[in-house]
């Protein structure tokens, strides 16, 4: 049976890991979540002080650092593992969050990730979500969807998932957040979130859940 590539990207927060996990069940696909590299790079660098504005100290750092997905057959999902640890549920924290998109805008950090994640479609069969992966990670992709939500949607949704682990967290920091990251991840020199020519938009503002699956499989479909 052929497989291929399904790159999923788009503003922060608009359900792309969402729909990108239920992709990969429907159709038996490996899922990968982008995001949780430079997530889980950036705690590494904040636990060690590293300064990443200094070359060497990131190269030095890089270097130390190992990063891998395992499935856990409890939750059904893929975590990620930085150097042996779970760090799935640390990097969701503000604090990460606040730092991430400065240090995804790290040519060198971005070169780190973007080679292990293309050895991870090698064999196609793969859902992966980001911000570059149909610009940049795999330009050849066979479907690509770039996802988008209006930012009150998006802060709500957020805010949600966030406030449930942490009630300090207000709806203010959250859209604050979400705003810088999308401001950084759009203007940042080296591969910059941008709409794939050949990308189809999804605009996810009124769609349920099951509307965005359907409609996703049927694309998928379409290529096989
Ligand atoms: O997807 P998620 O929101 O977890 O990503 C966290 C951050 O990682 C983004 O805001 C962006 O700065 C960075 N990122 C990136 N390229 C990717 C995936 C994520 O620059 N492919």
């Amino acid at each position: 049976m052929k497989k291929i590539i399904v790159t999923i990207d788009g503003w922060s927060s608009c359900g792309k890991s969402t729909i990108a996990k239920q992709m990969a069940k429907a159709l038996g696909y490996v899922y990968i979540d982008s995001g949780a590299m430079y997530r889980a790079i950036t705690l590494y660098f904040l636990r060690h002080h590293i300064d990443w504005t200094t070359e060497p100290e990131i190269i030095e750092a890089l270097d130390k650092i190992h990063l891998s997905f395992r499935h856990n057959d409890h939750s059904g999902q893929s975590e990620i593992y930085l150097n042996g640890e779970n760090v799935e549920y640390l990097i969701r924290e503000l604090v990460v969050a606040e730092k991430v998109s400065e240090v995804a805008a790290v040519a060198t950090v971005r070169k780190f990730a973007v080679e292990q994640q293309q050895k991870m479609g090698i064999e196609k069969g793969i859902v992966m979500d980001g911000r570059d992966i149909g610009t940049t990670v795999f330009p050849e992709a066979e479907l690509k969807l770039f996802m988008t939500a209006d930012i009150e949607t998006r802060v709500v949704r957020r805010f949600i998932e966030m406030h449930a682990k942490n009630p300090n967290v207000t709806k203010e920091e959250v859209r604050a957040n979400l705003q810088m990251r999308d401001h950084i991840d759009s203007n940042r020199e080296v591969s910059p979130l941008r709409m794939a020519e050949d990308a189809v938009l999804l605009d996810n503002t009124n769609l349920t859940m099951e509307d965005q699956l359907d409609l996703s499989l049927k694309l998928v479909a379409k290529k096989l």
